[in-house]
């Protein structure tokens, strides 16, 4: 976690009404002009230093919104400001510098790896691709960078089938790192690891964090990852912001009641305490078909009549926590 949360002048990135719809022309060989919604009028702000995490269960659009961030999926609309420009609109050319600055890190590093290649070859590629430096400096980067992300020089000459799942995590960040990025977007980046490699690859994380002065978009399903990384939460439910919040703040006063029932799914390390676990009534509804009002009236506990018809505002609750739900309308 990044001590520099203080730094709250202008933010690094500046999420702002992000959309991605994906249309659905065939359900079944039945034909639909439906629109499945993955992500919907997302806004959030990240400030240099520091590690925004963004959770939610399987399906609720936080990979998507990372990968509409970076251009990987074109979004549908709404304004991603990195430094003061909104980098949906510039041009592929224009984008290229940004590329370069904002890198994404995968869960899978293995599958985007060369089967054929040297992972030297492979760390060499972003710097050829953004003209960073020359030949020799290529080989004296990469070998750099290897050691900075805790892998050996004669790694360079080794094949990716060769390393073991968190080596391969640690190749993934060393091509994300190469070009020297500001901003790293870490999509599930320990999910596939055991839970020993998952400290040390989040250690590293905080590490590469401190020494090179980066910004992190943490996304991830596990809260207690989630928790020990980031400075702020956002939580996530098909599609839509729920609640985000400082991290301390989410964990000693959820707001929303989803995240009271992620929360409550945390185990507690204390001897002798237990907490009651919050058991979400059915299944997440489909996002082809999603419910009116609040799209988590159908599974939340304290469900009114005003949230079926209604969908609730984004409020702010003070502290740099806001909600969007209508138990507390009256409460701001
Ligand atoms: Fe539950 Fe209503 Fe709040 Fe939605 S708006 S989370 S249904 S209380």
């Amino acid at each position: 976690m990044s001590n520099q949360t203080d730094e709250r002048v202008n933010p690094i990135l500046d999420v702002q009404g992000l959309r991605k719809y994906f249309s659905s022309k065939k359900t079944f060989g039945k034909s639909t002009n439906k629109q499945v919604k993955a992500v919907d009028d997302v806004s959030f702000q990240i400030f240099k230093g520091e590690t925004m995490g963004l959770v939610g269960e399987s399906g609720c659009g936080k990979s998507t919104t990372g990968r509409s961030m970076l251009r990987i999926i074109e979004p549908s609309s709404g304004k991603v400001m990195y430094e003061n420009q909104d980098i949906l609109k510039l041009s592929s050319k224009q984008f290229r510098r940004v590329k370069q600055e904002m890198q994404m890190v995968f869960q899978d590093p293995y599958s985007s790896l060369n089967p054929r290649k040297r992972i030297g070859d492979t760390l060499k590629e972003p710097l050829i691709i953004h003209s960073i430096g020359n030949r020799k400096e290529y080989t004296d980067r990469v070998m750099d960078i290897l050691n900075k992300v805790g892998l050996r020089t004669d790694h360079f000459y080794r094949y990716p089938h060769e390393f073991s799942g968190g080596q391969r995590q640690r190749i993934g960040l060393a091509r994300a790192l190469v070009a020297n990025p500001k901003v790293l977007i870490l999509d599930e980046p320990v999910s596939a690891l055991d839970v020993s490699i998952q400290s040390q690859i989040i250690n590293l994380l905080e590490e590469l964090q401190e020494e090179f002065g980066l910004t992190f978009l943490f996304i991830a399903h596990d809260m207690s990852v989630v928790r020990h990384i980031s400075d702020r939460i956002g939580v996530m439910y098909l599609g839509k912001m729920m609640e985000e919040a400082p991290t301390d703040r989410l964990f000693a006063n959820p707001l929303h009641p989803y995240t009271q029932a992620l929360l409550s799914a945390v185990p507690i390390a204390k001897v002798g305490v237990k907490k009651e676990r919050i058991r979400l009534k059915g299944e997440i509804p489909s996002p082809l078909n999603p419910p009116s009002g609040c799209i988590f009236h159908t599974r939340c506990p304290f469900a009114m009549d005003i949230c079926k018809a209604s969908a609730p505002e984004k409020r702010n609750m003070g502290n740099g926590h806001t909600v969007a739900c209508h138990l507390y309308n009256d409460r701001c």
